[in-house]
C-alpha cells in the first residue's frame, strides 16, 4: 500500500444537490489530497435508479467547481460499471468467502419480525449457510432465486480511524450481508469497494454515518484480497436547531451560496473548520495555507453546526481580502443585471468602479451587497430617506446646503483635501460644528444616513454630480416646506 499514489475521493449520489455536508466531506479529501501531493477522484454514485436524477449531476460538479475542487481523471459513473461488478461477487462465491441464499422476501420479513417480538436485534440467522453442495444444486436446478451473502467469520472487527481512533466491532454485530442480488447485480457496498480499488483510492473520508458501512467493506477487501485504504469518519454537520444537515430537510444547493454573493474562499474556509482545527487562534486561511495546515491529527470527534451567520463573518473577512479590481469584475455584472448601469458605461468608467469598492468594501458581507450600498454612486434619482429628512432636512440647513454650495462653486475640483476644506471652512465661519453639514450634505449627496465618508463621496462624485444634487436637495426642502 504504500508504493501506491494517495488517492483520495468524494461519491456523491445524485439523488440531490450538493449540500454543506457532501461539500465539506469534498472538501476534507481535497486538502489532504493537496496536502501528500495525492490524487483527488470523483465518482457519482448513480445506482439507485428510482432516488438518482441526470440533471442533478451537473449542479453538483459545478458546485465542486465553484469550490475550486478541481479533480483528477475522468469522473466515474456507477451506473456504467453494473457488468464489471458481477464478476467479483461471483469471485467472493468461488473462494468460498460468500454463499448462496434461496430465502424469499417473505421468509426474510417473517425473520425480522419474530426479532422484533422477541426484541433481538435482525441479522440473517445463516438458514443458508449449512446447505448441502447437493441441496444447492438441486434448488438451482429447480429454478430458486438465490442472492449471494457474504461470510462474516467469527471474532472481530477492527481498524484505526482517522477520526475516531481505534473502531472495534464484534462480528456477530455485522450480518452476512448480501452482496449481489437474485439478478447478479451487486449491491452497494460491493460497488463501492470494487470502485475505490479500482480508482486507487487510498484514503476515504466521509461522514460518520457510514461506519457501519465501513465494517462490511472491510470484510469484502480482504475477501477479494485488495489493500484496505486508511477511512477517516468524520461528525455530521448539524443545523442550528441541531439536526442533521439532509437534502430531505431541504438543505441548501451549495451553489445557491454563489447566488447569494458569497466567495468561495470563504465557504472553503468556513467548511474546513467544521471538523478539523488549525489549532491556532487565527479563523481566516487562503486555500493555500489551508492545504499547507491540513494534517489529519486535527480532526475533531464532535458535531460542528453550521451557521449561516458565521459564514457570512467568513465572507466578509474575505471579502476584505480581495483586491479592488476583483470585487469590481464580480460586481459589475450585478450593477448591470441590477439596472444600475451598462456594460458600456462601466468599461469605459472601471477606475470609477473600483474607486467607489475600495470605498464600500468594508460595508459589504457579500458581494452582492454592492448593489444596495452603491446606487447613489452610479444615478442621482434617488428618494431621501424618510426619517433622516425629518431629522436633517429643514430650513435652517437648506441655508446651508446654499452657502456650501456657492463655496464649491468657487473651486476648481472637489478633491478628498478640498472637499474636507470646505467643509471645515463653512463649519468655522458659521461657528457650528462639523456635524451639522455633514448630516444634510450626506443625505443630498446619497439619499442615505450612513455609508462612507462624506469626503470619499465628494471626491468621487466630483464637483458638477456635487453641485447638481445640492441644488435638488435645496429645491426639495423649500418644495417639502411649502407642502
Ligand atoms: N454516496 C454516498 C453518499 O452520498 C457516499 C458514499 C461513500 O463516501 O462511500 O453519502
Amino acid at each position: 500500500m504504500t508504493d501506491r499514489v494517495p488517492t483520495f475521493r468524494v461519491a456523491p449520489s445524485p439523488t440531490g444537490y450538493l449540500h454543506v455536508g457532501v461539500a465539506r466531506t469534498a472538501l476534507f479529501n481535497w486538502l489532504f489530497a493537496k496536502h501528500v501531493g495525492g490524487r483527488f477522484v470523483v465518482r457519482i454514485e448513480d445506482t439507485d435508479l428510482e432516488r438518482s436524477k441526470e440533471e442533478l449531476i451537473e449542479p453538483i460538479l459545478s458546485a465542486l467547481s465553484w469550490l475550486g475542487l478541481d479533480w483528477d481523471g475522468e469522473i466515474i459513473r456507477q451506473s456504467t460499471r453494473l457488468d464489471h461488478y458481477k464478476q467479483f461477487a461471483v469471485q467472493i462465491l468461488e473462494s468460498g468467502h460468500g454463499y448462496r441464499c434461496f430465502c424469499s422476501p417473505d421468509q426474510l420479513k417473517a425473520d425480522r419480525e419474530k426479532a422484533k417480538v422477541e426484541k433481538s436485534a435482525f441479522g440473517y440467522n445463516r438458514r443458508c449457510l449449512e446447505l448441502s453442495d447437493a441441496e444447492i444444486q438441486e434448488r438451482i436446478e429447480a429454478g430458486e432465486k438465490y442472492a449471494l451473502r457474504l461470510r462474516i467469520p467469527e471474532g472481530e472487527t477492527t481498524y484505526s480511524d482517522m477520526v475516531a481512533g481505534e473502531l472495534i466491532r464484534d462480528n456477530k454485530e455485522i450480518e452476512d450481508f448480501i452482496i449481489a442480488r437474485s439478478d447478479g447485480t451487486a449491491t452497494y457496498n460491493l460497488a463501492v469497494v470494487i470502485d475505490d480499488h479500482d480508482m486507487g483510492v487510498t484514503h476515504v473520508i466521509r461522514g460518520n454515518d457510514h461506519i457501519t458501512n465501513t465494517f462490511k467493506q472491510i470484510h469484502i477487501y480482504q475477501a477479494l484480497g485488495f489493500d484496505i485504504p486508511q477511512f477517516g469518519h468524520t461528525p455530521m454537520i448539524l443545523r442550528p436547531d441541531k439536526k442533521k444537515v439532509s437534502k430531505r430537510l431541504g438543505d441548501k444547493d451549495v451553489n445557491q451560496f454563489s447566488k447569494e454573493g458569497i466567495l468561495p474562499e470563504a465557504m472553503v474556509n468556513y467548511l474546513s473548520l467544521l471538523g478539523w482545527s488549525p489549532k491556532t487562534d487565527n479563523e481566516i486561511y487562503s486555500v493555500e495555507e489551508l492545504i499547507e495546515r491540513f494534517t489529519p491529527d486535527n480532526f475533531n470527534n464532535s458535531n460542528a453546526v453550521f451557521d449561516q451567520d458565521k459564514l457570512l463573518a467568513f465572507n466578509k473577512e474575505h471579502i476584505q481580502l480581495k483586491s479592488d479590481h476583483e470585487l469590481a469584475v464580480m460586481s459589475a455584472p450585478m450593477l448591470v443585471e441590477a439596472g444600475l448601469t451598462t456594460k458600456y458605461w462601466l468599461e469605459t468608467r472601471w477606475e470609477y468602479l473600483r474607486n467607489v469598492i475600495a470605498v464600500l468594501k468594508e460595508r459589504m458581507k457579500r458581494v452582492s451587497d454592492i448593489v444596495e450600498l452603491s446606487g447613489y454612486f452610479f444615478s442621482a434619482d434617488f428618494s431621501y430617506d424618510a426619517k433622516a429628512r425629518a431629522k436633517h432636512f429643514h430650513e435652517e440647513s437648506r441655508l446651508l446646503l446654499i452657502d456650501l454650495a456657492e463655496r464649491i462653486e468657487a473651486v476648481d475640483e472637489l478633491t478628498l483635501e478640498t472637499s474636507e476644506q470646505v467643509i471645515t471652512e463653512l463649519a468655522v465661519d458659521r461657528d457650528i460644528k462639523k456635524a451639522t453639514i455633514i448630516h444634510p450634505t450626506r443625505l443630498a449627496l446619497s439619499g442615505v444616513p450612513g455609508g462612507p465618508g462624506l469626503y470619499d463621496i465628494m471626491n468621487l462624485l466630483g464637483r458638477k454630480n456635487v453641485l447638481d444634487r445640492l441644488h435638488r436637495a435645496i429645491d426639495f426642502i423649500a418644495n417639502d416646506r411649502t407642502n
